[in-house]
């Protein structure tokens, strides 16, 4: 592979590009109007524009990205997470026009992208799962008995859900008919699809995954587990590798239970095989995710491993070049999800100028991010700042290095979930390990953060950074008509402003 093209954006594009560049691979990025400036655009060695802001003409355009691949004569596309990467149809494309597909096969994404096909599937394998159903709800009467004898609560989920979305939870029979039309607008609306099953509602569960890669040739390792307890919406904030709870024993069990899920459909590239782990220690499948995963990077400081090479080298049909028994835990490592959030208001999205952007450094940290000062958080994708990522030789130096670079990250211009990760970390549960997927709504109070903020100084700087940014687009656009004058040939490299 001697090019590849990361059809996404942001701190996900930029962080496969790194290695694209370790690994000698020429990169190309493309972007939608308003990221024209972004890193991950400047970083690459070639970009195109896909078109305006919403993802649906820009970031979702499968077949303009697959004629952009040919135009430039790429050889691996490398989806990310989000947009296309679950998308089987466009992996299928993608490959049917003679391009590597940097991820499974469309037929594995296919069958896990479905909650009810993968339950299906692993059921087969060995793999416990939650007592429920393994069809979709087509008659109420006979689900309520159902859930009886499951006993309440229970949870609705719609099969094509993701992201939280399409979730009820049931308390008592009376509540079924109406919690059951709400998930299956919302899935309808959402996804496009309806079908709903039912979970029991496990009380107090940790969110515990697994991460898998798998080639081409059969074979198969877990790069361990990753705890995704501290969760706002059903949606991850905090997560940390390894487990506090998990130990060895269960950890071969729990790993042994994601290959078999990943074996259920054949899997091969980077995989995550998500569960949930009751108090008693009993774990059940939720999902498998065909991508890469978001905290991927707290996986590969413990065991040392970039994921995204591996993917690469497993796509070029290469055999996984170590086994089990060569991989062992070092140290601790926990991610910080910094969202343009507001979490003194229910975590609402905020938008907005990063007036002041400074990151922390030193030993032991990695931020992930696609942005740069005097940069704007756009209204049309997902609010996540950075990744805030530190490693530690246990877990106690890396909640002290988190603390730190907390407070060492300076973001002004908008609000950021940076204290409620301080206030996690200094929480006495969180210090203890005694956690679960409640956490937020058991001991989160927005009161409890003390967040000083200046409007008039934010007023200010706001205005001088428009101010900046505008110069900065008339500077672009003039180079831009400058160059094609001189040099009306396609290469956008020799055209493309620089940062600044
Ligand atoms: P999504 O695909 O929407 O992310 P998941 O099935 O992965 O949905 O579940 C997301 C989160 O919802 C889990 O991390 C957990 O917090 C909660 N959850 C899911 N299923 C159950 C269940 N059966 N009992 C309790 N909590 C659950």
């Amino acid at each position: 592979m001697l090019k590849i093209l990361i059809a996404n954006r942001g701190e996900i594009a930029l962080r496969v590009m790194r290695s694209c560049k370790e690994m000698g691979i020429k990169t190309v990025a493309v972007y939608s109007e308003v990221d024209r400036l972004s890193p991950h655009v400047l970083y690459a060695d070639e970009a195109v524009c896909l078109g305006p802001a919403p993802s649906n003409q820009s970031y979702l355009l499968g077949d303009k990205i697959i004629e952009v691949c040919k135009k430039l004569n790429v050889d691996g596309v490398h989806p990310g997470y989000g947009f296309l990467s679950e998308n089987a149809n466009f992996a299928k494309k993608v490959i049917e026009n003679g391009i590597k597909f940097i991820g499974p096969s469309p037929e594995s994404i296919e069958i896990m992208g479905s909650k009810l096909m993968a339950k299906n599937a692993v059921k087969a394998f060995d793999t416990p799962l939650v007592p429920g159903t393994d069809q979709p709800i087509s008659d109420i009467e006979e689900a309520k008995k159902i859930s009886e004898k499951i006993g309440y609560p229970i949870l609705i989920k719609a099969s094509a859900g993701g992201g939280g979305k399409g979730m009820r939870i049931v308390t008592k029979s009376e509540e079924f008919e109406e919690q059951m039309e709400r998930a299956q607008s919302e899935a309808k609306n959402a996804f496009g699809d309806d079908s709903c099953f039912i979970e029991k509602y496990v009380a107090s569960p940790r969110h515990i995954e697994v991460q898998v890669l798998g080639d081409h040739h059969g074979n198969y390792v877990y790069v361990f587990e990753r705890e995704c307890s501290i969760q706002r919406r059903h949606q991850k904030v905090v997560e940390e590798a390894p487990s506090f709870v998990i130990t060895p024993e269960l950890r071969k069990k729990i790993g042994e239970a994601a290959i078999n899920a990943a074996k259920s459909c054949k899997y091969f590239n980077a995989g995550t095989v998500e569960f949930i782990l009751d108090e008693n220690l009993n774990f059940y499948f939720l999902e498998m995710n065909t991508r890469l995963q978001v905290e991927h990077p707290i996986s590969e400081l413990i065991s040392g491993l970039d994921l995204v090479k591996e993917q690469i080298k497993i796509a070029r049909g290469e055999k996984i070049s170590f086994s089990q028994e060569d991989l062992s835990i070092n140290g601790h490592a926990i991610e910080l999800r910094v969202y343009a959030e507001d979490p003194q208001n229910n975590f609402l999205p905020d938008i907005g100028t990063l007036i002041e952007y400074k990151k922390p450094e030193g030993l032991g940290i990695r931020v992930d991010d696609g942005f740069r000062e005097g940069m704007e958080i756009p209204i049309y994708y997902d609010p996540m700042i950075a990744k805030l990522v530190v490693w530690g030789k246990d877990r106690t130096e890396a909640i002290e290095r988190m603390k730190r670079a907390i407070d060492e990250y300076r973001i002004k211009g908008v609000k950021t979930t940076l204290p409620f990760g301080k206030f996690v970390l200094n929480h006495p549960n969180f210090i203890s390990g005694d956690i679960d997927t409640h956490f937020v709504e058991k001991y989160y109070n927005s009161d409890l953060l003390n967040e000083t903020i200046n409007e008039e100084e934010i007023k200010v700087i706001s205005e001088f950074i428009t101010l900046k940014n505008k110069l900065l687009f008339e500077k672009n656009n003039t180079q831009k008509s400058i160059s094609n004058i001189e040099n009306s040939s396609s290469n956008w490299k020799k055209n493309r402003p620089q940062a600044v």
